[in-house]
């Protein structure tokens, strides 16, 4: 081998090679096994299941992608520091680890460990939200939705209108509208708790912000001297889709891009569930000392002592390991391609229609290319859900969005229901013959569609209902 050069194109000739096979840059260590009921009963269990894949037993189901939060792969290194977990009270190692990597990831210097990001979004909601006040979101997730108007705000969304479009390949789908946030700004400023940047955009077709976005909110907001915070629950995945989609950050390292785009914002929550590769974790990091210290004190009353928030301490070893991996760029790639591989057998083979280009998070696949004879009303979401796990055994997520936004120009509020299925990603979990299983059984239920009615609420509770609902079909 030639020195210089020519080392450098034979990296990039092995990472091509990579790329082009989708062969995982890891190897699997533990399995564990997989079950298929038969026909006949998956069609028992989902009736039992008041037609929700929700209630079903994840021992039911073959595949599952019904979410990709919490269900990660650790590696052998995260496992090897769970046992190094120093479970004292006080003062354990373990919280040393976890405040170090967050510290180091986040560059902000007060870490406050939660037990998962809705954890961090009580504690939060109520520091910064009063009655009636808005808050601005490119979209919120649905519990950060649900904690605000537990404290009576109003959660705006204000993702632009190329979301609505599947075909429409703009890079970064998941940005605020800055029209939009211009003049619900001019409008109600002085009713705006703060501006909530979710990185990934999760409802939002799981798309990504630019940092030009990130730029051009900041700028807004601090015209009015409105605080800006992050959810950043996806941050690392928001990164590399800025290394790859937007120019001038093509030799940045993801680590690098995850630093600038919080230095955007007074602080950030995550759920330590996506990114950080865990199975539960999360966190509150914030620039302000005096705001720690409020944190802190609710920290004590909702979730633990501040050197574990709710957490074993072993659990706070996994986070500041999973961060880092999380955050590894063959890793990020792999993720990344797969998933956009999967979208293109999707509608390749099953003949369906996936908002492009595919997110981070999953797949989110277009209702009407399904079920065109289907109303909204008829829940076309339900019946691909059941679809799916009675022809495969496959769990999807059939999810609403409730979109609360400005119209433009006068900034009026506006409501809207955005209905669609995620096909998730649990990470580091399925290989690519699982996914063409899934392709499949899509097909599948692609060619049955026409027969499938619809179906109907039957009850639903009223905080994140469309988790707890029952349905009968039409
Ligand atoms: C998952 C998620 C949350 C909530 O976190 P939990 O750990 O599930 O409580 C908040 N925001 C985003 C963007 C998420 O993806």
């Amino acid at each position: 081998m030639k020195p210089g050069v020519s080392a450098e194109h034979e990296r990039a000739a092995d990472l091509d090679l990579m790329a082009a096979t989708l062969a995982e840059p890891y190897r699997i260590k533990v399995v564990e096994r997989l079950q298929m009921r038969s026909r006949g009963e998956r069609e028992r269990l989902l009736s039992d299941a008041g037609n929700s894949v929700f209630y079903l037993e994840s021992s039911d189901v073959f595949i599952d992608l019904g979410t990709d939060s919490g269900t990660a792969a650790m590696s052998d290194e995260q496992w090897a520091a769970l046992m190094r977990g120093d479970e004292a009270y006080v003062r354990s190692r373990s919280f040393g680890s976890f405040e170090r990597s967050v510290r180091d990831v986040t560059g902000y210097p007060h870490v406050i460990p939660t037990h998962q990001g809705r954890g961090a979004e009580n504690i939060l909601m109520e520091l910064l939200v009063s009655p009636s006040q808005l808050v601005l979101s490119n979209a919120h997730f649905d519990t950060t939705r649900a904690h605000i108007e537990r404290r009576q705000g109003k959660p705006i969304d204000l993702v632009g209108d190329a979301l609505w479009d599947f075909d429409e390949r703009a890079p970064f789908k998941g940005n605020f509208d800055l029209a939009k946030l211009a003049v619900a700004l001019e409008r109600y400023h002085q009713h705006v708790a703060f501006v909530s940047i979710t990185i990934t955009n999760n409802l939002a077709c799981s798309s990504p912000v630019s940092m030009e976005n990130i730029r051009g909110v900041k700028a807004l907001a601090d015209a009015r001297g409105i605080p800006v915070y992050f959810d950043a629950s996806r941050m690392s995945e928001n990164a590399y889709f800025i290394k790859t989609r937007e120019r001038g950050y093509e030799n940045a390292t993801i680590p690098q891009i995850v630093r600038e785009m919080l230095s955007y914002g007074e602080g950030c929550w995550m759920s330590a569930k996506k990114d950080a590769l865990v199975n539960i974790g999360g966190f509150i990091a914030l620039q302000d000392e005096a705001m720690a210290r409020r944190c802190q004190e609710k920290l004590v009353l909702y979730e633990g002592f501040p050197s574990y928030g709710g957490l074993a301490r072993r659990d706070l070893e996994a986070v500041a390991v999973g961060l880092k991996e999380g955050m590894d760029e063959q890793y990020l790639a792999h993720r990344a391609r797969l998933l956009a591989h999967f979208g293109e057998r999707l509608e390749a083979v099953a003949g369906i229609k996936v908002s492009k280009p595919v997110g981070g998070s999953g797949v989110f696949v277009q209702l009407e290319s399904v079920y065109p004879h289907l109303t909204p009303a008829e829940l076309p979401g339900v019946a691909l859900a059941a679809d799916m796990y009675r022809e495969g055994g496959v769990r999807v997520g059939a999810i609403p969005f409730h979109l609360r936004t400005v119209s433009l120009p006068d900034g009026e509020i506006t409501e809207r229901l955005f209905q669609f299925a995620r096909f998730a990603l649990p990470r580091r979990v399925y290989t690519k013959s699982h996914l063409e299983y899934v392709v499949s059984v899509m097909a599948r239920v692609k060619q049955l569609a026409s027969r499938n009615k619809g179906y109907r609420v039957v009850s639903e509770p009223e905080v994140l209902g469309h988790f707890f609902a029952r349905f009968e079909p039409l």
